[in-house]
């Protein structure tokens, strides 16, 4: 397998020095160069990565992830919340919604099983339900649940507890800014950077698993 050097190799990490006479090769900062980057850059992009940069700093080793959202949605000047989530986060989701409207904030949300649509419609049949003793299982919807949301005028859509490809989607049909209060790890109590923590013992279990998945 070739390898490839890229920031997550670079112990350095020159760039946040702004030391630029000394990045690496193949660095994104000397591949492209910090004027090319800043072009990127639109002016509601600067506004919202300043008032990003205020949250951080705000909030800096005090604040809560719930509470960053918070004062970032109240920075950006956003009313209107969506909350898209998992069925499985149903008890969180009556949480959430309660203390986002408790501050102001007007809230809609959307579960992933809204539209009540059929796995056949994806065609997943009987053997790859989670449950197989059912006749039918109710596909999530992350694309109906972004779309909703958006449609209903939210301006900022919370992931609260989506699958890995359910989050993909809901992020790609949503047209509205989305940020994510909580990933889906069943195993790790929804904290997946669990398993990095205890990558030493868990870096045989990731070999095993890409040898029974990939060959
Ligand atoms: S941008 Fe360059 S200096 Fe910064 S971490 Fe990546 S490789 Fe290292």
């Amino acid at each position: 397998m070739s390898f490839k050097f890229s920031c997550a190799d670079c112990a350095a990490k020159f760039c946040q020095q702004h030391e630029l006479d000394k990045l690496p090769p193949d660095c994104p900062t000397r591949n492209v160069g910090s004027e090319a980057f800043k072009a990127m850059y639109s002016d509601a992009d600067m506004q919202m990565a300043h008032m990003a940069a205020l949250t951080e700093c705000d909030g800096y080793g005090v604040h809560t992830r719930l509470e960053d959202t918070m004062g970032f949605a109240h920075r950006m000047g956003y009313k209107k919340l969506g909350i898209g989530f998992c069925t499985g986060f149903s008890r969180e989701a009556a949480i959430l919604i309660k203390i986002l409207r408790s501050t102001g904030f007007e809230v809609e949300s959307a579960c992933c099983k809204c539209g009540s649509v059929k796995k056949e419609f994806i065609d997943i049949d009987q053997q790859h339900q989670i449950n197989k003793n059912r006749d039918f299982e109710i596909m999530c919807n992350p694309a109906g649940q972004a779309e909703y949301l958006t449609s209903r005028g939210c301006e900022l859509c919370i992931i609260l507890g989506l699958c890995v490809g359910h989050d993909t989607l809901f992020i790609r049909h949503c047209n509205a800014p989305v940020t994510v209060l909580s990933g889906k790890d069943r195993v790790m109590a929804h904290n997946p950077i669990g398993a990095l923590y205890q990558a030493d013992s868990y870096l045989s279990r990731v070999h095993t698993f890409i040898k029974d998945t990939f060959g």
